[in-house]
This record gives structure tokens, sequence and C-alpha cells, in this order.
């Protein structure tokens, strides 16, 4: 007897900036294939070695207004003073069997749930993952020593978190990144049970 699982997951992923998610990706991205990393578009400044296109789109206000208008989003919403905003073409890509990750805010996962309800393809396959750090002291030394934020953005990203951070119990996991690997290797496993929900099953063959 066997399953067919033909079809991607999407993983929406959320925790205070800082707290190492991209960190967890490009460890993921070494050991598992069959990642889309989901681009965002942005209207924050490039920061750091970032690569448009790759980290995000980084767009200015009115191409994000013109996004907004021409229904292109799944969600957007306003984090630490600008506008970020999930395409939902790049959803499709489970379609090929990929499973995509979504680094969204606690407010923009509410809102692609929401959205997502409609459409049982996607709905069925999505779960979300919580990251939280080990303590907050620790979540500012990482947030201080990515050294890529002005005092000022370190400061409201700080503010920000403990907001976010109350969020927890709504998502169906959490993880607490102590350790980037064991935290890649938690999330691997967590896509691995998603694509054996009952009723993301597309096809099955019983004996
Ligand atoms: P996020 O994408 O959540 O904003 P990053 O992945 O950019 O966070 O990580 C922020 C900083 O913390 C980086 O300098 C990174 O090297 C460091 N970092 C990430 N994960 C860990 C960890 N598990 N232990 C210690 N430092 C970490
Ligand atoms: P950063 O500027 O550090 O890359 O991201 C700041 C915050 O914006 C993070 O909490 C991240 O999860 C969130 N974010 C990134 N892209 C999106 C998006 O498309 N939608 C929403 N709602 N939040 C996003």
């Amino acid at each position: 007897m066997n399953l067919e699982q033909t079809f991607g997951v999407i993983a929406i992923i959320s925790g205070p900036s800082g707290v190492g998610k991209t960190t967890i990706y490009n460890t993921l991205r070494a050991f598992r294939q069959k990642l889309h990393f989901s681009v965002s578009c942005t209207t924050r400044a490039r920061r750091g070695d970032e690569v448009d296109g790759m980290a995000y789109h980084f767009i200015d206000d009115e191409t994000f207004e013109k996004h907004i208008q021409n229904h292109d989003f799944l969600e957007c919403a306003n984090v630490h003073g600008f506008y970020y905003g999930t395409l939902k073409s790049e959803l499709n890509y489970i379609k090929d069997g990929e499973n995509v990750l979504l680094d969204i805010d606690v407010q923009g996962m509410r809102r692609a749930k929401e959205e997502l309800k409609s459409t049982p393809f996607f709905y069925c396959r999505l779960v979300t993952v919580f990251i939280m750090p080990p303590s907050l002291q620790e979540l500012e030394r990482r947030l201080r020593g990515r050294k890529t934020d002005s005092e000022e953005a370190i400061q409201r990203r700080l503010a920000n978190a403990k907001g976010e951070m109350e969020h927890w119990r709504d998502y169906d996991y959490i993880l607490i990144n102590d350790d980037s690997n064991q935290s890649a290797e938690a999330l691997a496993k967590i896509i691995d049970a998603t694509h054996f929900r009952t009723q993301a099953i597309t096809r099955e063959n019983w004996l």
C-alpha cells in the first residue's frame, strides 16, 4: 500500500526580529531540497548584503499601493513602520511539489490563514510555527550582534518583540531557537508531518 504526496506544504514561520528565522532557513536549505522561500515585497530599505529579489522585492510606496489595488497580495501589513506583503503567486510553488516557507509576522499569519480558508487545496497544506528566543536578553544580543540595524531600529524591534511573543498559542507549533541546527531539524519534521495529513493526500493505493 502506498500514498502519493504530489504537492508541497505551506509553512508560515513567525517570531520576533533577530530570533534566528533566516539562519534556520539557511541551515535547512543545506540538508533539504524542494524548499521555496517566499519572497515578500517591502518598502523598507535593503540592509547588509540582502539582494533584491532574493531576500525581498524592495519597492517604493507607490508600487506597493499598485500591488494592493491589483489584489496581488495574499496579505500585507505594516511591521516596524514599513509595509510588507506576501504575493499570492508565491504559493503556486506547492503545485510543483516545493515546500513554501513564509516568514511573516503575527498579523500576517492571521490574515493569510483567514484568506486561505476559502481555498481548501491550500488550507489543508498549511502549517504555522512560532519561533521563540531562549530569553529577551539573548534576543537583544542577537539583534545587536547582527550589526545591520540602527539603534532606533533595534529599540523598535525589541519593543515589538514582547507583544509578538504573546501570540505563540495562535500557532500549530512552537520552537525555542537555542541551537539553529536543532531548530532546522525540528522544522523539517514539522514539514514532513504536514505531508501526511489525511486531508492533504490526493491519491492512495490501498492493498
Ligand atoms: P531573523 O531572521 O529572525 O531576524 P537572523 O537569522 O537574522 O534573525 O539572526 C539574527 C542574529 O542572530 C544573526 O547574527 C545570527 O547569526 C544570530 N543567530 C541566529 N540563530 C542563532 C542561535 N541559535 N544562536 C546564536 N545566535 C544565533
Ligand atoms: P525584517 O525587516 O527583519 O526582514 O522583517 C521584519 C518583520 O516583518 C518580521 O517579523 C517578518 O516576519 C515580517 N515580514 C516579512 N515579510 C512579511 C510579509 O510579507 N508579510 C508580513 N505580514 N510580515 C512580513
